[in-house]
């Protein structure tokens, strides 16, 4: 409900005017609460062309956008239109604030049971280039970052061999040398995966990690939530009701999530807003996710040549559309490792308020054919994030602590004139 005597402008402004470091809890994940009074106030200051009149008087009384609302949106030429709704959303919600993270990745093996279409990264066990980290190697990579870092990230292919103890001893073993890092690790299949080698339940599986030091799960995996289409890019996965399942269930134990989307793919623009509408259905249960992450499917070295590939402002467009549609998950990151700096800059603007973090090392959106550079520190993100005209936050890795970063000067280019 709306107060139509709100100062949304003053309220604001009294946003803005906070600074330094903020707490916040894992529901709200830093979202000013009164977010849509705010947004309300913003949409009455932009001008709205006809067609889109009707979604943002919707937006505008906090009344949920529909299916058709979605495809309307995907199907409307003017992407700039829809940019700027997507903007005043994320505006309302963080003001000019943009969100980074300090983190490492490290990919456990890229030994996969499975074969997905669009995978780059998997190998098979007797490839020459097969790898699978022992403890110690884990241990011996973190140790080049962990002093600088306040998470690792950690994701893989499903090795025939690991069962829970591998992972249970080798969170214990993150987390008794490196009490500081957060771990954010798993996709749903590979929780999946261990849960059947180990002969228990997903429950039970992620009660068990979460014991040994896992802190939340990145998202992967969940592809398009539409099992026709499943079957086709990765057949054997898991299907799109354990993708959910396995997120409501580490929900349940307190162990947030993010959700993701790899579209451009085989997929139409509605399995795109199905997908998105299933998560917002969940959301609506168990309220666990914290940030939606949408990235294109990268050709290199892959096996969907029927791929139908997403141009720069359909990756926009998408940005933009899960930030309208999805009112009840806090945010919207755009995957600097997938995207690249320039699009990811440029999303800032488009609806996202994230870009993820420092990274260091990656290899599955590489070997795929992402550009991305990898050797930025928290100053050169934090001139991205200023360069696309945002105010740099570092977060923590499930949204509950924030500080502004205070990007150092510049130092001037120009040579001495001389005299
Ligand atoms: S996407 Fe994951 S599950 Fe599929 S082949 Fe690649 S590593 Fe294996």
């Amino acid at each position: 409900m709306i107060d139509e005597n709100h100062d949304s402008g003053e309220m604001f402004r009294r946003f803005e005017r906070m600074s330094g470091s903020w707490n916040s809890d894992t529901i709200c994940a830093g979202t000013r609460i009164d977010w849509q009074p705010v947004l309300a106030g913003l949409l009455e200051q932009i001008e709205i062309e006809p067609p889109l009149q009707e979604i943002v008087d919707k937006l505008s009384r906090g009344e949920r956008l529909t299916k058709s609302d979605g495809l309307f949106l995907f199907d409307y030429d003017d992407l700039d239109a829809i940019g700027q709704i997507a903007d005043a959303v994320k505006i309302s919600r963080y003001g000019e604030r943009a969100f980074f993270n300090h983190n490492v990745h490290v990919n456990q093996t890229n030994i996969c049971v499975l074969s997905c279409k669009f995978c780059a990264f998997r190998r098979g066990r007797k490839a020459s280039d097969a790898y699978a980290h022992d403890i110690d190697d884990f241990l011996e990579i973190l140790r080049h970052y962990a002093p600088h870092v306040d998470e690792v990230h950690s994701v893989g292919g499903l090795h025939p061999d690991w069962d829970i103890e591998y992972y249970e001893k080798l969170f214990s073993a993150i987390k008794k040398e490196f009490p500081h890092l957060h771990i954010k690790a798993l996709t749903a299949v590979e929780v999946k995966h261990i849960s059947n080698i180990s002969q228990l339940t997903v429950a039970e599986t992620l009660r068990r990690l979460q014991h040994s030091g896992l802190g939340s799960l990145p998202g992967g995996g969940a592809e398009i939530l539409n099992d026709s289409i499943r079957d086709i890019i990765c057949k054997g996965k898991e299907t799109s009701q354990e993708y959910l399942d396995i997120h409501r269930t580490a929900h349940a134990i307190g162990m947030p999530t993010n959700c993701t989307m790899l579209f451009g793919t085989i997929e139409s623009a509605v399995h795109r807003v199905e997908h998105l509408l299933s998560l917002r259905g969940l959301q609506d249960q168990t309220a666990g996710f914290q940030c939606f992450v949408p990235y294109p499917y990268l050709p290199d070295s892959s096996r969907l040549p029927e791929a139908q590939l997403a141009t720069g402002s359909e990756i926009l467009r998408v940005i933009a559309i899960s930030r309208i549609l999805l009112d009840n998950i806090p945010h919207i990151k755009a995957y600097r490792m997938n995207l690249g700096d320039g699009i990811s800059e440029l999303a800032l603007s488009f609806g996202a308020d994230d870009i993820d973090g420092t990274v260091q090392q990656e290899s599955i959106m590489h070997l795929a054919g992402s550009t991305a550079p990898l050797d930025h520190d928290r100053e050169q993100l934090s001139r991205l994030i200023r360069d696309a005209g945002c105010i740099p936050v570092q977060r923590n890795s499930i949204y509950t602590l924030f500080s502004e970063y205070q990007t150092p000067v510049k130092k001037s280019w120009r040579l001495p004139m001389a005299r």
